[in-house]
């Protein structure tokens, strides 16, 4: 029935949305800040506008999510909402995974990977390193320590559609499909870990390995997929696996106008990449028997987590507040409201 259909898709599919502070340079030009967030799970964009007479006014446009994290909120009150129910589901062997989704600058890596700006460099903060310090204190609870369970790590980039290993110095992997469509990525390094201290420690190794030989640091992330994942092994048979993916900017619309050829065709793959994957997670809300993931390089090695019984995800949208963001703003949240 509908009701049992909305009621998996709810079970299955959390979206929020984060806004992040104004910050220094948005201050400075007394640039406007348009988004508020008046209720936990309600977010209105104001946009200026000019009628003909030329008076000025405000357009609001008003969208609702499971839950709406205004300027104020830490990274640890972001993940307690999304991400943490579903280090349950890795337990019980299920597959999940969380995205950050937005424009470059509104706080996706901030969100998933840590505070990576200046020298205040610290991983231990965001959403991979909570997971994983919550993955190992279940590791304790008596039902699942008779498991023994084996936990592994990895880290890959997906880039033009080429996945990179974060772990093996950006090795170039590739990606295999058998009979039984089953995804393989081959040689891809899987790192056991044994306390939250070996994940951080991974953790800084991939960030350094994503930004090496980049003249910034935000203009390569923005243009790939980073890919962090936590496995769950028992007796070296996979039990579940968490998917924590930073993707890459959704700005780039503008970039299949570009003159340069090589920029027009990343913009054109992340295009890509970001319809397919709104594409299979709606299949995996409804429960439904195609799942389109061959679309695409990220929803292809993600396959295995949006087909299956016990397969949960959700998707952390970030947003920037200020007027000049407004744009890529409405476009996140429409993109999360879908
Ligand atoms: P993205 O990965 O989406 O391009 P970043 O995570 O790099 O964006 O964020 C851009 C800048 O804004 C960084 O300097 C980051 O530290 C800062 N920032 C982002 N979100 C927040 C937040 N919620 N609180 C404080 N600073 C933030
Ligand atoms: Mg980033």
């Amino acid at each position: 029935s509908a009701a049992l259909t909305h009621s998996i898709e709810e079970h299955r599919i959390c979206v929020c949305v984060r806004k992040r502070p104004v910050n220094k340079k948005e201050l400075a030009a007394k640039e406007l800040d348009v988004i508020t967030i008046p209720s936990k799970d309600v977010v209105m964009v104001h946009e200026p506008k000019q009628k003909v007479d030329l008076t000025r006014f405000l357009e609001n446009q008003t969208f609702r999510f499971d839950y709406a994290f205004d300027d104020s909120s830490t990274n640890e009150m972001v993940y307690r909402f999304t991400a943490r129910p579903l280090v349950e589901t890795i337990f019980e062997r299920g597959m999940a995974t969380c995205f950050a989704y937005g424009q470059t600058g509104s706080g996706k890596t901030h969100t998933m990977g840590g505070d990576f700006s200046g020298k205040n460099q610290d991983c231990s903060k965001g959403i991979y390193a909570l997971a994983a310090r919550d993955v190992f204190l279940m590791l304790k609870k008596p039902n699942y320590k008779k498991l023994e369970l084996q936990v592994y790590a990895t880290f890959f980039e997906i880039y033009s559609g080429k996945v990179f290993d974060l772990l093996n110095r950006k090795a170039k992997l590739r990606v295999l499909e058998d009979g039984k469509q089953q995804v393989q990525v081959v040689g891809l390094q899987e790192r056991e870990v044994r306390c939250t201290e070996d994940v951080l420690k991974l953790i800084e190794v991939g960030n350094s390995c994503r930004t090496s030989g980049q003249t910034s640091a935000n203009a390569h992330s923005s243009r790939s997929h980073a890919v962090f994942q936590i496995i769950l092994r028992r007796k070296g048979k996979m039990h579940g696996k968490f998917s924590l993916i930073d993707l890459a900017g959704n700005e780039r619309g503008a970039d299949t106008s570009s003159a340069d050829r090589q920029t027009r065709l990343e913009g054109a793959e992340i295009n890509k990449s970001l319809l397919a994957l709104k594409e299979c997670i709606r299949a995996l809300g409804r429960n439904q028997a195609h799942t389109p993931f061959r679309a695409s390089k990220l929803t292809q090695v993600l396959r295995d987590s949006f087909i299956g019984e016990n397969s949960r995800t959700c998707m952390i949208a970030t947003i920037s507040p200020g007027m000049a963001s407004c744009e890529n703003t409405l476009n996140t949240l429409r993109y999360a409201n879908r």
